[in-house]
């Protein structure tokens, strides 16, 4: 687990779409929630590099899901 993340951090983590394990990437992204259809824009993601997936949410950006009112 990492505990601060910055854009531009490199991590292994396995993509779910190419199923195997990956050195996906920290970038900012405009990222439409699936539940609530609400886009919050420059949230911290990564990002797989083979085939684009967003991986995971950085636990950074989580201030700003709450900020937009999508409290977990
Ligand atoms: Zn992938």
């Amino acid at each position: 687990m990492i505990a601060h993340a910055k854009i531009g951090d490199y991590v292994a983590n396995e993509c779910p779409r190419c199923r195997k394990t990956v050195r996906s990437r920290y970038e900012l992204r405009s990222v439409r929630l699936a539940r609530t259809r609400l886009v919050v824009a420059d949230l911290m993601v990564d990002v797989c590099p083979v085939c684009d997936h967003m991986i995971s949410i950085a636990p950074e950006a989580m201030a700003q899901l709450r900020e937009a009112g999508v409290s977990k």
